[in-house]
């Protein structure tokens, strides 16, 4: 039986002839060519007027971000609950407070309303945290408003949208700071790497000196301030600008990958799809479905019966107000009870993704999955 994943790289051979090149022309020491290249290449994809520092991963580019938010020791940062950690775990490095902000159900991310009720309470973050969870754009024109009222920096962790727009622009330009991540399941990848946008070029190269160990300009080795090895280096940077010219080949054939299924569970009532932003157009990064309530179907009977014919599934992140490591943190809902985040993660799941699957391989898993409910 074939396996089938959740969401691999798909390489095109472009990625090994730029490797190949960094290798004839000996730039395998961290910085190169292939990196300034693949920066100019990405600020143009994200448009905007766009900067970017390319560096070791998506969550090196939201630590960089904390700091040069200004974020300190105590301070306070509001964050959506429904995300994966590596959102909100700079937040610590940095020994800042994180407070947790419940999803809305029409995006799965950051409640507007929600995130007003935050403020109420703590009047004074030093930064706001908003993620495009799998690749849905949240309501970013309202956060990014609320952030301005009060006069916070935003933080978009666009690490799973790259290439998803919002009323036509691209995710990753509303904040202050921007996020892509080029992890190996990611919309394109470097195998690990991540991308730090801001319309800034100062604070671009802030970030790239914070994150080449923050060496002054002086004669001998001189530091003013702690820095980083957090910089991508050239043969990855090579691999992500083989990759580029694919992205929205990439989006494509996800955008296909969720109609089939959409399309597929139409007749199916106990199932929904995971929400698009009609003011939006969604990279669809992954697939994500949910079990109407009161069904006795459950996502682990779906990821149980998919796991036995070798189709590779995951939950949907556990929110971050219920992990232990957050215990102490607080959290913001608009009504007392389950909040969004835990019912969508009591009644989702990730659906296999990979752009590489066949028309058969979908068959194959919706066919499974349909079986569930007769
Ligand atoms: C993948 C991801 C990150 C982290 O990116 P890395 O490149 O793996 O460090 C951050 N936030 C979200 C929402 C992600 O999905």
């Amino acid at each position: 039986m074939k396996r089938i994943c959740l969401s691999t790289p798909t390489m095109h051979g472009t990625e090994q002839q730029m490797i190949q090149e960094a290798f004839d022309s000996n730039w395998i020491a961290p910085l190169g060519p292939h990196v300034n290249a693949f920066q100019k290449e990405i600020a143009s994809y994200a448009g905007d007027n766009s900067h970017a520092a390319v560096l070791a991963s998506g969550t090196a580019a939201i630590h960089l971000a904390v700091i040069l938010a200004g974020v300190r020791e105590g301070d306070i940062v509001f964050a959506p609950a429904l995300t994966f950690s590596a959102s909100v775990n700079p937040v610590c490095y940095e020994k800042a407070v994180p407070v947790f902000v419940d999803s809305e159900r029409d995006t799965w991310n950051i409640d507007p309303c929600a995130l007003e009720k935050a403020f109420q309470k703590y009047p004074h973050p030093a930064a706001v945290i908003a993620v495009h969870l799998y690749g849905t754009p949240a309501k970013i024109d309202e956060i990014r408003s609320i952030c301005d009222q009060h006069h916070v920096p935003l933080i978009e962790d666009a690490a799973e949208s790259m290439g998803s727009r919002f009323k036509g622009r691209m995710t990753g330009t509303f904040g202050d700071f921007g996020i892509y991540s080029f992890n190996g399941n990611k919309i394109i990848t470097t195998s690990g790497g991540g991308v730090l946008l801001s319309h800034d070029e100062k604070i671009i190269e802030r970030a790239v000196f914070l994150a080449t160990q923050a060496r002054d300009q002086a004669r001998y080795y001189q530091h003013s301030t702690i820095g980083y090895n957090y910089r991508m280096s050239n043969v990855l940077a090579a691999i992500g600008r083989g990759q580029m010219p694919y992205i929205d080949e990439h989006i494509r054939k996800k955008k296909e990958i969720y109609r089939q299924y959409q399309d597929a569970f139409s007749d199916i009532s106990e199932i929904t799809m995971n929400p698009l932003n009609f003011d939006g157009d969604a990279n669809n990064w992954l697939s994500c479905m949910t079990i109407k309530e009161g069904c006795p179907v459950t996502p682990n009977q779906i990821m149980d019966a998919l796991a036995d014919n070798q189709i590779e599934t995951r939950p949907i992140w556990k929110p971050m107000n219920l992990q232990p490591v957050f215990s102490d943190c607080d959290f913001i809902q608009i009504e007392n009870g389950i909040s969004v985040g835990e019912d969508i993660f009591n009644r989702g799941l990730c659906l296999p993704s990979d752009i590489k699957n066949t028309d058969e391989d979908m068959e194959r898993i919706i066919g499974i999955i349909k079986r569930q409910f007769l």
